[in-house]
């Protein structure tokens, strides 16, 4: 069976998502609605503005759909999805889903004019650190983050990508930079990034 890994189409950087999936060999489908989700083996939620992804869900049923989802399959959420995946956000207007036990700070990072690409390390199994340099766009900072989530990526010693389960969440954005660990982390089986529960 192909694996088909779903990308959340309401609003935002899905494209590059799609790009990315394919040049590692994986199917990708477009999700706009509940049905799609039920086509899908893992789930992404992409950057964009998450008080417009918060209502989008809700108009689309797609807010209960998506937690249940997440309770048995990868989901991976890049800045705005990092957001909606969040338990708590400093902003009354976006109704998060709580798939984490976290606390965010959403524009943490600085307006868009402060967009950069900043340098990060990766965390590979305790002993190898990966130096990467990824897009931080409005980015969130993670305020609190509840005992179970593993920091697979920091930035100056702040928790930057984090991880729990099958979940996991980034502050930034990979997709624009081509940078493949995250996605492999998530979805292919076959690579040494992929999670081991
Ligand atoms: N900070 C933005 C928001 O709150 C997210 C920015 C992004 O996804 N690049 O939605």
């Amino acid at each position: 069976m192909v694996i088909k890994i779903g990308v959340l189409e309401l609003q935002g950087g899905y494209a590059l998502h799609h790009k990315l999936l394919k040049k590692i060999g994986l199917s990708s489908l477009s999700v706009k609605s509940s049905n799609d989700l039920k086509q899908s083996d893992g789930l992404i939620i992409p950057g964009g503005e998450s008080t417009t992804l918060s209502l989008l869900m809700k108009k689309y049923n797609l807010r209960e759909s998506i937690i249940q989802f997440a309770k048995h399959n990868p989901v991976l959420g890049t800045c705005a999805g990092l957001i909606l995946m969040s338990k708590d956000v400093d902003d009354a207007r976006v109704e998060p889903l709580g798939l984490f036990d976290l606390s965010v700070s959403r524009n943490a990072y600085g307006s868009q004019i402060h967009s950069s690409k900043k340098r990060i390390y990766f965390q590979h199994k305790q002993t190898e650190q990966i130096e990467l340099y990824s897009t931080f766009i409005r980015a969130p900072k993670i305020k609190y983050f509840g005992e179970n989530i593993k920091i697979v990526a920091k930035r100056k010693n702040f928790p930057v990508a984090i991880f729990t389960k099958h979940l996991l969440g980034l502050s930034f954005h990979p997709e624009i930079d081509g940078i493949e660990i995250f996605h492999k982390m998530m979805f292919d089986k076959t690579s040494k990034f992929y999670y081991e529960n």
